[in-house]
């Protein structure tokens, strides 16, 4: 945390330093994005073909085949979901959330994609619906579905309270890895990684750079929206935070379920979808 009383005496020129303009590191117009005629038209016409019920304070596996539709939904109630993705095929292939920040900024919304890990650095995901795309930011700097935070985790919650918890999102989203893969449970955590904050409101203070969260906006009915890009192994946790409106890491909190579903897009409905391989970089390094 920045110190509010800082031991260096600023310099004479201090503010001409601070008043210099920043850039985009990444130009967002850098990277393909789908066009709103192939949303829109990717967006109707679904046939589900599966439907998953993610229970309070638990995770559950999903698979989703490329090309596929999948929707996570708030069902009964306000609640936060952790989102990891990796290549079905290859769980070494997994979401990037730093770089997915760096190309698409701290909070997702319709058009961004979800990138995979280096080398291969690639959409494993593209959102094509968001119904909590009015919130925009508020007053507080705050927006929905983040890739800011990480995943509430038993050991930083022993590390702060001396307890040990064992419904975090980090332990569910390993038990759930475990069961859909036969995994055990040492191998499944190893590919357990950072997530995307589905429906949790989020930002940094304003003074301290802190990471905060209030309340999630979410209400039964809304959903987000992707297509897969790849086949996809997903899990996701109904965070034990419920709306994360207070504290996470306990049983405190009311939670609710969250429900994945899947869906065929119609005939044709691809058409034009702007399809990413693996990245060509040669791996040499300037060796
Ligand atoms: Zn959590």
């Amino acid at each position: 945390m920045k110190p509010q009383h800082p031991e260096t005496a600023a310099p004479d020129d201090a503010d001409a330093r601070r008043a210099v303009a920043p850039v985009v590191c990444y130009p967002a117009d850098s990277v393909a994005r789908p066009d709103r005629a192939v949303l829109a038209r990717l967006r109707t016409g679904l046939t589900l073909t599966d439907r998953i019920t993610v229970p309070p304070r638990e995770a559950r596996a999903f698979r989703v085949p490329r090309g596929h539709v999948f929707h996570i939904l708030s069902h009964e109630g306000p609640q936060v979901g952790d989102l990891n993705l990796w290549n079905a095929a290859d769980l070494g292939e997994r979401f990037y959330s730093g770089k997915t920040r760096a190309l698409h900024g701290t909070h997702l919304s319709t058009g961004d994609r979800m990138w995979s890990s280096l080398p291969r650095l690639r959409p494993l995901a593209t959102i094509i619906g968001d119904s909590l795309d009015w919130y925009g930011f508020d007053a507080h700097g705050c927006s929905v579905h983040d890739v800011i935070g990480t995943r509430c985790d038993p050991f930083t919650h022993r590390l702060l309270s001396g307890d040990d918890y064992h419904h975090c999102c980090h332990s569910n989203l390993t038990r759930a890895l475990a069961a859909e893969t036969g995994l055990s449970l040492a191998e499944a955590e190893a590919h357990v990684h950072d997530v995307l904050n589905v429906f949790m409101c989020t930002g940094f203070s304003r003074e301290t750079g802190q990471y905060v969260m209030k309340a999630s906006p979410v209400r039964p009915g809304d959903r987000l929206e992707f297509l897969a890009d790849m086949d996809l192994l997903g899990a996701l946790s109904a965070c034990p935070g419920g709306d994360c409106s207070s504290e996470h890491s306990s049983d405190v909190a009311v939670c609710h379920p969250l429900v994945v579903e899947v869906f065929r897009p119609a005939e044709g409905a691809l058409q034009g979808w702007p399809w990413v391989g693996p990245n060509a970089y040669d791996r040499t390094h300037g060796a």
